[in-house]
């Protein structure tokens, strides 16, 4: 199996088959390589994981390119405001529950380490310094609460679409600016003690109320002028 999608693979990286070319038929391939269609459906799969190629209904396999295969999350926009909703939403399921998890596992240190980000957040605000940063940090710090490492590896993966522009703009039309969150601090506060609390449930619920407020100013935007 893997001998055809690395085959295929190869093929479409050295350009013998280019982005909108059609791929030979499932028949073709299993003719060719002696195997079944089972495997030669398994290898196209792969592939098409890969972003390498891609099936359109009735007609075939087609190649991408291999300028084509995007990486996840390479091609966010983040002064559209529809990425950063899109964005939002799959990153709330994940810091959700990552703050659970952190009022379960979190050490002393990542407690410190909470309070610390908590307090440069609510410093930044006083100081009239856009919080943003200090926000990242916050969350970053609750990730690395959890204990599980795959959860600050996430969120460092898509940090450069999370921390969105001071402006977004709207499609073609005049930058928008972004409204800050009044209750930032407060609703902090409250994820922070949930977890120092060991509280998982109150963590949860806190983060998601948190992060829903903020979900909910983009989608206000948004529907102030689609985008
Ligand atoms: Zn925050």
């Amino acid at each position: 199996m893997t001998q055809i999608a690395e085959s295929l693979r190869a093929q479409i990286e050295a350009g013998r088959y280019k982005a909108g070319d059609r791929l030979p038929s499932e028949r073709e391939l299993t003719e060719a390589h002696s195997v079944s269609r089972t495997v030669v459906r398994e290898a196209l799969a792969l592939l098409r994981v890969d972003g390498l190629v891609e099936a359109r209904k009735g007609s075939g396999v087609y190649a991408t390119g291999p300028g084509r295969a995007a990486k996840p999350f390479e091609d966010i926009d983040t002064e559209r405001l529809s990425s950063v909703i899109e964005l939002f939403e799959l990153r709330s399921a994940f810091e959700i529950r990552a703050a659970g998890l952190a009022a379960i596992r979190r050490s002393a240190d990542q407690i410190d380490a909470i309070e610390r980000t908590h307090e440069a957040v609510a410093r930044a605000i006083e100081d009239g310094v856009s919080p943003r940063e200090a926000d990242f940090a916050f969350h970053e710090a609750i990730a690395l609460a959890s204990n599980n490492r795959r959860f600050p590896e996430f969120l460092a993966l898509i940090r450069p679409g999370i921390i969105p522009r001071v402006e977004l703009r709207s499609g073609g039309g005049p930058p928008r600016p972004y409204t800050p969150n009044p209750d930032l601090v407060t609703e902090h506060a409250a994820i922070a003690n949930a977890i120092i609390d060991g509280d998982r449930d109150a963590a949860e619920a806190r983060m998601e109320a948190h992060l829903e407020g903020s979900l909910e100013r983009y989608r206000n935007l948004w529907r102030g002028g689609a985008s």
